[in-house]
């Protein structure tokens, strides 16, 4: 606490992301892909002319929003990019839910959207999941005034994606306010709504650069959705940052973009691994909740997870561990590389033995 800080920031409950650990480890914890990105982005990288750094990047991300359009099918005007997907939430908060409203949210999903909330003075109405873990899409869509819908799918922690008809279903209920869907981990196996932006004015679908496409380090997100929540994007975007990515990011974003059968190559990896990881992980006992991102969300009848961290730590091996009442018991752990999955196993079947 200093005497220099304003009351807002005093207030403040800062979002604690997992740990990037500086010694070797094997790391499960932060949903970065195993994988590297795309070939073209090193040969990209390699030839950039160094002296266009002394240039201001291109404020509007043009480039990269053509291609990021022509990749969703969709137009120009539909698409935004921002430094990370966090960074658009940012954004979407300020531009669609400061309305002294409640926001509906799922009582478990991402951790970043209470910290905003709270950043914001947003007022979160939160909806317990269901029996099996799962976003109550009746509830988010219950009546009353709201300022806003927020949810991910798939959901993190829990990996729980819901199917397109699902999402319809609750964009036909709430039709005045704004439903954000978080797809970040959309590419390793649930449907992108962003079929569905043509029809639901209010629908805005954010997205990253960070999973399927290895980028994490690069910072890149965005976001589709009609073009006027676009320019509301837009305009809160050029209220705090006109340059928001860099020119290094554009041309990186638009190699990784261009590359469909790298993408394909590694997100097929990913799931075939989690999968086998699943099965392995049933096999000593653990309960996996079904998942749909490059995750699993697992707990065991006979061994607590904070325990279960330690001893995987102990062994240079980071997952990540939420210390709150309801998601104690679990770990939730990233799909690394089969050799990374098959230290992960063998960790676990010492420490379950
Ligand atoms: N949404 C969800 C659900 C996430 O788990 C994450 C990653 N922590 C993000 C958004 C943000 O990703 P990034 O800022 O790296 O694009």
């Amino acid at each position: 606490m200093s005497q220099y800080w304003s009351p807002a920031v005093r207030d403040l409950t800062p979002y604690i992301p997992g740990e990037q650990p500086r010694e070797r480890v094997i790391k499960l914890n932060t949903n970065e892909n195993p994988y590297p990105p795309a070939p073209g982005v090193s040969q990209a990288l390699a030839q950039y002319p160094t002296d266009h750094l002394r240039l201001y990047p291109d404020p509007t991300s043009l480039a990269l929003r053509e291609t990021l359009a022509s990749r969703y099918g969709v137009s120009v005007a539909e698409t935004f990019v921002g430094n990370g997907s966090d960074e658009v939430l940012a954004f979407a908060f300020q531009a669609f839910f400061c309305q002294g409203a409640p926001l509906d949210v799922p009582s478990i999903t991402y951790s970043f959207y209470p910290v905003y909330a709270n950043l914001y003075g947003v007022e979160l109405r939160k909806h317990p999941l269901n029996a099996q873990w799962e976003v109550d899409m009746d509830a988010l869509a219950s009546a009353g005034e709201r300022s806003g819908v927020i949810f991910a799918n798939p959901n993190a922690p829990t990996g729980h994606a819901h199917p397109l008809e699902a999402i319809e279903a609750l964009l036909q209920k709430v039709t005045d306010r704004v439903v954000l869907v978080d797809e970040a981990y959309v590419d390793f196996g649930a449907d992108s709504a962003v079929s569905m932006i043509s029809r639901y004015p209010n629908l805005l679908v954010t997205g990253t650069f960070s999973k399927s496409r290895s980028l994490a380090g690069l910072r890149l997100g965005y976001a589709i959705g009609s073009s006027e929540l676009i320019e509301g994007l837009q305009r809160v975007k050029d209220s705090f940052n006109s340059y928001p990515v860099d020119s290094l990011a554009s041309l990186v974003g638009i190699e990784a973009l261009k590359d469909t059968e790298h993408f394909d190559a590694c997100r097929n990896n990913v799931i075939a691994t989690r999968e086998r990881t699943r099965q392995r992980l049933e096999r000593l006992g653990f309960e996996v909740l079904p998942s749909k991102a490059n995750f699993l969300f697992a707990q065991h009848p006979h061994h607590e997870g904070a325990q279960l961290f330690a001893g995987l730590r102990e062994r240079g091996i980071l997952v990540r561990h939420f210390n709150t009442e309801a998601l104690n018991n679990f770990l939730r752990i990233t799909i690394g590389t089969d050799d990374e999955m098959d230290s992960f196993i063998e960790a676990m079947e010492t420490l379950c033995a």
